[in-house]
């Protein structure tokens, strides 16, 4: 295997997982190293702290047992004023004990006496230094706390008051007392005030600053002095807890306090004086104090982070560097895996070639492929050259050779090898320069080879089967050149020769029209959009003829909507073809339809409305467009009327095949009657439809009317002409045969000397006397009685159900109207006079009747015209 390296085969390397463990172990003993460190450094620094906090209770101990020992001296300077000034008192006039006075307070310092007071066993003030003004305000002292102590409580030690604010002087002073002794009996106090603020100012001139304080406090813990804020100070004690309040019996000690007047916490160190019942406290600022112990500790603190930083960093690098090294050497290592795992998978045998010695090299793959271990091949170029099919051998040669001459850069190609068992495999061959002399010359040749014969086979079954398809399939880039075609699209698309294969759509001249090519822009977009189309399209064939063709279009890769186009394309030219010859039809027939003076309906055999014209609608009173008829079944369509023209729609019930055309007519109103035709549309037997055809005959129907009328009419005057007033008497005669009661009279009417009228006034004159007279005649007679002329001036009356007397009075009636009503003509009035022949309504036939009324009416003439004769 001389491409792959060496390691590859069963090797195991170290997974960056076992690298990022070992480095999480190192972090953790790293963080142990530096947490062992920092505790050590902080024990270090506790302990140092330690050390500064004793050295600074040590200093503040020092300093407040020299203060108590300074202090007690003072006291006891006062003390001794006091003394001596007791043992010299013989009363307040005494000379002495006022030198002595002035003697003791030039002894103190400047400001420290304040006055000195003597009262007597009773408390009565007996002397003031402050003068006669303070004896008089201050009389007694019996409620002084020194009083108290001396008097009462019999103390003979000096006494140390808390400090009290004279209003005399106004500062704080502090009484130092004692008892006057007369041979051991009490004989009043003296009381020495010294001034809280010398011995405040005393402190203050060794404590000047805010930070470290010191304080007198009596032993009831009330301060004395203060070397800060020493008003504030005055009048307020130590805390109850304080130990100086509360350990009665130490002498000195120490204690960490905040004093409420300033908020400063301080080590103080407290020590009694030895002799007088006072204590000083000394207050060290722990923050001030501790302040330069802290500064180097902290800039311990900072060098020691800083260190670590700087090792946790180069641990990070380190780390970094180690976990870099280990991806990238499982990196390398999963990439060989790939490789080979690539190769593998793929089948790909591998070769090296150094055309120099003509030495090959194969891996165990390659030598499988053909049937044979590794090492049962002679490493020579022959092995190879000599197993390649002969069909094959030249071109695989010339590759060979064009990737030497640097032809190309890279050679591949299929081809056919022989097998160890002599039957022939297909294989893929890739092979590119792997090794150039220093010259530039191709020294080695790297290739892999890759059994195909699967593949090949199934191409060729699957080119077999394409081109079995009677559907033409073509295979389009998105560029759309063909890229693939089968037999059928062959011989429809590529003409004379020219293989389709690798021309596009324009060179090919597929589209019919340039428009069509939106069209199938559109069709693309859908593809794109839904993952496939179907749509009917024409393209040119080979012969330039148009052809349509039902195309259904999938992408090759359902998954990516831009790659290859599989296009199935079926001919349905001649469909489309009918279905044109069809449209035209239809159309004519439809033009045909909305010309036709009638209404049609045209429904298919399941009764499905198939054609309706907007006469139809018109004729029906149907409110829409006729092409929204068509589809709807014929229920549907005879909901859609009234319940009288859905009748005029009816279905014959003849059985299918059997009906027969018929007519009907309906009249549709008064003035209108409209001829329906019903036509079956059959073929031998079978009913393929049927036709309605809705005429208005209405206008013939009048004419008919109108024909018939003027055939029993006479057209001068408007009465019923002779055949008709014949068949009116014929049925009078039926009737009054068969009901004797309804019997009447026929009366027989002839004018008198009508032709002298015409020959007078001339024959038009004539006329609108027969027409006078018709009238008079119609409106004399009754609504039942039927007049008529018989021709010339002859008329003739049959009236039913009347007697012959009743008849003969009407005909009397009408003769005088006709005669007292003479005619306006042209040539002026003219009176006309008629005679009248009636005879009973009774006998054989209407000629014998006449002929009895004709009678009648001749007696009537010869009786001198102008009358009525009856027929008896
Ligand atoms: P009589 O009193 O005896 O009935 O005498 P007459 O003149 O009325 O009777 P006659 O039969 O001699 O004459 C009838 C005339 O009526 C003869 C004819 O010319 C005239 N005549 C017949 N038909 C028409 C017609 O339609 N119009 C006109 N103006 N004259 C008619
Ligand atoms: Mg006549
Ligand atoms: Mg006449």
């Amino acid at each position: 295997m001389p491409f792959l390296p060496a390691s590859i085969p069963g090797r195991s390397h170290e997974t960056p997982r076992n690298a990022v463990l070992i480095v999480a172990l190192g972090w953790l003993a790293l963080a142990l190293a530096l947490a062992i460190h920092w505790s050590q450094l902080q024990a270090s620094h506790r302990s140092q702290l330690q050390a500064a906090e004793k050295q600074i209770q040590l200093r503040a101990a020092e300093t407040a047992h020299a203060l108590a020992v300074q202090f007690d001296a003072l006291i006891g300077n006062a003390d001794y004023i006091a003394r001596h000034l007791a043992e010299h008192w013989a009363g307040p006039d005494g000379r002495t004990f006022l030198d002595d006075l002035a003697l003791a307070r030039s002894a103190l310092p400047e400001g420290t006496l304040a006055h000195v007071l003597i009262a007597d066993p009773d408390g009565k003030v007996l002397f003031s230094s402050a003068g006669a003004d303070e004896a008089a305000a201050t009389p007694s002292v019996v409620g002084r706390a020194y009083f108290q102590a001396h008097g009462p409580a019999h103390r003979t030690q000096p006494f140390i008051s808390e400090p009290l604010f004279d209003r005399f002087t106004r500062q704080w002073t502090i009484q130092l007392s004692r008892p006057l002794l007369r041979d051991g009996h009490f004989a009043g106090v003296i009381a020495v005030s010294i001034t809280a603020e010398s011995l405040s100012l005393a402190l203050r001139r060794i404590f000047p600053g805010p930070a470290d304080v010191a304080a007198l406090v009596g032993n009831d813990g009330h301060y004395l002095a203060h070397s800060q804020q020493m008003d504030e100070a005055l009048g307020k004690s130590l805390p109850e807890s304080s130990p100086i309040r509360t350990e009665r019996n130490r002498r000195s000690g120490s204690f960490e306090w905040r004093p409420p007047l300033d908020g400063v916490l301080r080590h103080f160190a407290w020590q009694r004086a030895p002799t007088y019942p006072v204590t000083v406290i000394h207050g060290l600022d722990k923050h001030e104090a501790l302040r330069p112990v802290l500064a180097v500790l902290r800039e311990n603190t900072v060098q020691n982070a800083f260190g670590t930083a700087l090792l946790v960093l180069v641990a990070v690098a380190v780390s970094a560097m180690f976990l870099y090294g280990h991806r990238q050497a499982a990196r390398l290592a999963t990439m060989a895996d790939q490789l080979e795992l690539s190769l593998e998978a793929g089948g790909l045998g591998t070769w090296s070639w150094e055309p120099d010695s003509g030495e090959i090299q194969f891996d165990e793959r390659w030598a499988a492929m053909l049937g044979y271990a590794e090492d049962e091949l002679p490493h020579q170029l022959s092995t190879w050259e000599s197993r390649i099919h002969p069909a094959d051998l030249q071109r695989t040669r010339q590759a060979l050779d064009a990737l030497l001459q640097e032809a190309s850069g890279s050679a591949e190609g299929e081809y056919r090898l022989r097998h160890r068992d002599g039957h022939w495999i297909w294989v893929h061959g890739r092979c590119r320069i792997a090794a150039r002399a220093r010259d530039g010359r191709p020294v080695q040749v790297a290739g892999t080879l890759q059994n195909v014969s699967a593949r090949v086979a199934e191409a060729r079954l699957r080119t077999a089967l394409l081109d079995q398809s009677a559907a033409a399939i073509a295979l389009f880039t998105s560029t759309r050149e063909i890229r693939q075609v089968n037999a059928r699209a062959r011989e429809i698309f590529g003409s004379g020769g020219i293989d389709p294969v690798g021309r596009n759509v324009r060179e090919l001249g597929l589209h019919v029209e340039w428009a069509d090519l939106q069209t199938m822009n559109r069709h693309y977009a859908t593809l794109r959009a839904g993952g496939q189309v179907r749509c009917e399209y024409p393209l040119r064939d080979a012969s330039g003829r148009a052809r349509w063709f039902d195309m259904h279009g999938t992408p090759s890769d359902p998954e990516d909507p831009d790659s290859d186009i599989v296009w199935t394309l079926i001919d349905i030219t001649e469909r489309r073809e009918a279905e044109t010859a069809l449209a035209t039809e239809r159309l004519r027939m439809v033009t045909l339809l909305e010309r036709y003076p009638g209404g049609v309906l045209m429904e298919d055999s399941a009764g499905t409305v198939v054609m309706v014209n907007q006469k139809l609608c018109e004729l029906l009173a149907l409110d829409v467009q006729a092409v929204r008829l068509e589809g709807i079944p014929h229920a549907q369509l005879c909901s859609r009327l009234g319940e009288v023209h859905m009748r005029w729609l009816h279905l014959p019930d003849a059985p299918q095949g059997t009906e027969k055309r018929h007519t009907i007519e309906v009249s549709d109103g008064p003035e209108r009657t409209l001829a329906i035709e019903w036509v079956p549309i059959a073929r031998d037997t079978h009913t393929l439809g049927r036709v309605w055809l809705v005429r208005d005959i209405s206008e013939r129907k009048k004419r008919e009317a109108e024909l018939a009328r003027l055939a029993t009419t006479d057209t001068l005057t408007g009465l019923p002409n002779r055949r008709s007033f014949m068949a009116s008497l014929d049925a009078a005669i039926d009737d009054a045969r068969n009901h004797p009661e309804r019997s009447g009279v026929l009366l027989m009417m002839d004018i008198d000397h009508f032709k002298r009228i015409n020959d007078r006034y001339g024959h038009p004159v004539g006329d609108t006397v027969l027409q006078h007279a018709a009238q008079v005649i119609r409106s004399s007679l009754r609504q039942s009685d039927t007049a008529g002329r018989l021709g010339g001036e002859e008329f003739a009356a049959v009236l039913p159900a009347i007697g012959l007397k009743d008849g003969e009075a009407l005909a009397e009636r009408l003769r005088r109207a006709l005669a007292d009503t003479p005619v306006r003509t042209a040539a002026g009035d003219i009176t006309v006079q008629i005679s009248i022949g009636v005879t009973a309504l009774i006998g054989d036939d209407a000629t014998q009747l006449l002929s009895r009324a004709d009678q009648a009416l001749y007696a009537a003439k010869s009786a001198g015209r102008d009358r009525v004769s009856v027929s008896t």
